[in-house]
C-alpha cells in the first residue's frame, strides 16, 4: 500500500486533504470511507438547559442549532459516554460544559458560536462566526450546554467530516497519429468542458497532473477520431478526498479510522478463536 498526499488546504475556511491511495481494493477503500463517516468520534452538544430565551427561536430550535456547531475535539482525554466509568451519567472525563449569557438593552444583537464559553479550552466552537439566534431589544439568551463524544452512526452531528469520497485514478492515452489535421485537435479542445486537454507543439496533450482536475466527461473525446483518446482507470488506485469540519485534524481522523478498523479485525479474530467447528451432515 502507498499513500501520497497531493493536496492539503488548512485555513479558517477550509480543511481539505486529497491523497492517492494505491495498492488497496475498492472494498478496503470503502471500509475506510464508512468508518470515517460513521465511527470516528467527535464532540457535539447533546444537552441544553435554558435559563432564559427571549430570542425569536424556540428552545428546541436553538438547541438543534447548537448541536450542529462543530466543536474541536480531544480524543485523548475524553471517553465516549458508553465507555466512561460514570456509566454515561456525565462526568469530567466524558462531558464538557459550555455557557452562554447574552442580555441586550436598547440594542439588537446576534448571538454567535463565539459567545459560547467552554469550561475546557480544548473543546470550543471551530468557528466563532456561526449564528445561533438574533436577539431583539431587552431580551436574554442564557443557557448551559453539555457536549459529549459521539459517532456519526448515532447522529450526523458527530461526523468529523463534511464529506469523504474517492474516485478511481485515471489513466489516459493519447494517440496523435489518429489525428488527420490540427483542426481536429482544435475541435477537441474547443469542446473540452473539463479544460484538461491542451495543444502542445501542434499535438494534443494533457495538462500537468491532469488527475487532480475534474473527471473525464466524454465531452471532448467524442470529437476525436476513434482510438485517439483512450480513458481508462487504474485498478486499486484511488484519489481519496476528505473534507473535515475542523473538529479533528484530518491526519488524526485517518489514524483513528485505521485504529478502529484494526480493533474490528482483532474482535473478529477473538470471536473466530471461540468458534467450535463441527462437521455438519
Ligand atoms: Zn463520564
Amino acid at each position: 500500500m502507498k499513500i501520497e498526499v497531493i493536496e492539503h488546504i488548512q485555513n479558517k475556511n477550509q480543511d481539505l486533504m486529497k491523497v492517492i491511495l494505491e495498492g488497496v481494493s475498492i472494498e478496503l477503500a470503502n471500509a475506510f470511507r464508512r468508518i470515517i463517516l460513521t465511527e470516528v468520534p467527535s464532540m457535539a452538544i447533546t444537552e441544553v438547559l435554558f435559563v432564559e430565551n427571549d430570542s425569536v427561536l424556540f428552545d428546541e430550535i436553538v438547541a438543534h442549532r447548537l448541536a450542529l456547531i462543530p466543536l474541536t475535539t480531544d480524543l485523548k482525554n475524553y471517553n465516549l459516554p458508553d465507555e466512561c466509568s460514570c456509566g454515561g451519567q456525565g462526568c469530567t472525563l466524558c462531558q464538557v460544559q459550555l455557557e452562554c449569557d447574552i442580555r441586550t438593552k436598547n440594542n439588537e444583537v446576534i448571538a454567535y458560536s463565539g459567545d459560547l464559553k467552554s469550561m475546557d479550552d480544548k473543546i470550543r466552537p471551530v468557528s466563532d462566526n456561526i449564528i445561533i439566534a438574533k436577539m431583539g431589544k431587552n431580551s436574554s439568551l442564557v443557557f448551559e450546554a453539555y457536549a459529549q463524544l459521539g459517532i456519526g452512526m448515532d447522529h450526523a452531528k458527530f461526523q468529523p467530516v463534511c464529506s469523504v469520497g474517492y474516485k478511481y485514478f485515471p489513466d489516459v492515452k493519447i494517440d496523435n497519429s489518429k489525428f488527420k489535421s490540427e483542426e481536429q485537435i482544435d475541435e477537441v479542445i474547443k469542446h473540452d468542458h473539463t479544460k484538461l486537454f491542451i495543444k502542445k507543439d501542434g499535438k494534443l496533450a494533457l495538462i500537468e497532473k491532469y488527475w487532480k482536475g475534474p473527471d473525464f466527461t466524454g465531452s471532448a473525446e467524442k470529437y476525436a477520431p476513434t482510438g485517439a483518446i483512450t480513458v481508462n482507470y487504474v485498478p486499486n488506485k484511488f484519489i481519496f478526498t476528505i473534507e473535515g469540519t475542523g473538529s479533528l485534524p484530518i491526519k488524526e481522523i485517518l489514524s483513528k479510522a485505521v485504529e478502529i478498523f484494526l480493533e474490528k479485525l482483532d474482535e473478529f479474530d477473538d470471536q473466530l478463536k471461540k468458534v467450535v467447528i463441527t462437521q455438519i451432515v
